[in-house]
């Protein structure tokens, strides 16, 4: 098998309601999806969501990555036979971006084009790689950011719809009376956690999180911004809350450095961050190999494609804590697969069984929502 073609999407879907937590606020999709076409005409998809604030990456870098770095070195050369995810994966080459943490949304994307290009050339699916451990996905609701009365009203729905795990954004003034007051709308029953986004400085972090532990909080998501492992791990110690990493986990550098320095009690493992589904399997299972927790995360504004892969590795790993994501179009006007991947009542999602991620995506939508389309061939 080879790659002869690709296609690059910039996507701007918008939101139905604007998203918003303390590093920034979100009213459209940014996603850059990834089509690529083999010698018999075999097509795959893959998605990538650049965030300047977690890998350094934007739209503009990730097309220029991919287009210069990452496609002249894939493109016509032989395809492993994709019967294994870590062999495969080396076939992508490791590629560096200057000023950025590491180009792992491009590398996502691409990662998960050609995973599903290979899959569905032989029809099979993706749990052919990555065996499923259960037949149903359970994922938490999130409550942006913006005023308290929002956030609860928020929090009433989802207790309404029956979800149990929830997470609320925090790093703001009024920290301790929008966690209590999230709490109260929830019931006792709810399963809290906090994602700070990095917006604490270490003394703020304890004052909050030693306020708010008598709440019951299951964990606290970044509350410092990356950096020190050290600072993490005296935090660790300074609070009863346990701690989460997201941004402070990018590459696999960083995942050995939390796990030495037992800075962390959760990882926040999510595809696009991690450089794709090689990429993150491996740092969930450094995780629980060293006695940590694993969230499967999403990125905010993430499509179908990115959803049906987080699916996959929720359903896979030996043991997964939380799962988030799969939002589909309570968050976009509109999603690009034909096959719904919105979770139901009680936040549960059956596991995809199609080819390859076990979706079918619908080129005419990618096309009418890009706000850019790159052709690429073997000629570049
Ligand atoms: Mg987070």
């Amino acid at each position: 098998m080879k790659l002869l073609a690709a296609t690059l999407y910039a996507l701007r879907i918008p939101f139905v309601e604007s998203f918003s937590h303390s590093a920034g606020e979100r009213r459209w999709s940014d996603s850059v999806v990834v089509r690529v076409r083999d010698d018999v005409a075999t097509e795959g998809y893959g998605e990538g969501t650049p965030r300047p604030y977690v890998t350094g990456e934007t739209v503009e870098t990730m097309l220029d990555h991919l287009a210069k770095e990452l496609w002249p070195r894939v493109v016509d050369r032989e395809v492993p036979s994709a019967d294994d995810l870590e062999a495969f994966a080396a076939f992508l080459p490791e590629t560096h971006l200057a000023g950025a943490i590491a180009p792992h949304a491009s590398r996502a994307a691409l990662e998960l084009a050609v995973l599903d290009c290979a899959l569905r050339r032989t029809m099979r699916p993706l749990a052919a790689l990555l065996p499923p451990r259960r037949n149903r996905v359970t994922y938490s609701g999130v409550i942006t950011a913006g005023p308290v009365a929002r956030a609860v009203k928020h929090a009433r729905q989802m207790r309404a719809i029956g979800l149990h795990d929830i997470k609320v954004k925090v790093g703001f003034e009024d920290d301790v009376a929008r966690v209590a007051a999230v709490r109260e709308a929830l019931g006792p029953e709810a399963s809290l956690r906090l994602d700070a986004n990095g917006a604490w400085r270490f003394d703020r972090a304890g004052e909050v999180l030693n306020a708010v532990a008598h709440l019951g909080i299951a964990a606290v998501e970044q509350p410092l911004p990356r950096g020190s492992v050290e600072e993490l791990a005296r935090l660790r110690q300074a609070t009863p809350v346990p701690i989460m990493v997201d941004e402070s986990l990018v590459t696999r550098a960083d995942a050995e450095a939390l796990i030495a320095a037992r800075a962390a009690d959760f990882f926040n493992v999510r595809i696009s961050k991690c450089g794709g589904l090689a990429g993150s399997l491996a740092a969930s299972l450094a995780a629980l190999h060293a006695g940590l927790g694993v969230q499967v995360g999403s990125q905010v504004g993430e499509t179908a494609i990115l959803s049906a892969a987080g699916r996959h590795l929720a359903a896979a790993l030996p043991a997964v804590a939380f799962v988030e994501g799969s939002f589909g179009t309570l968050l976009l006007a509109e999603d690009v697969s034909v096959e719904s991947v919105r979770f139901g009542h009680r936040g549960g999602a059956p596991i995809l069984t199609g080819p390859g991620l076990g979706i079918r995506v619908v080129e005419e939508r990618l096309r009418r929502r890009a706000v850019a389309v790159r052709e690429l061939t073997a000629e570049g």
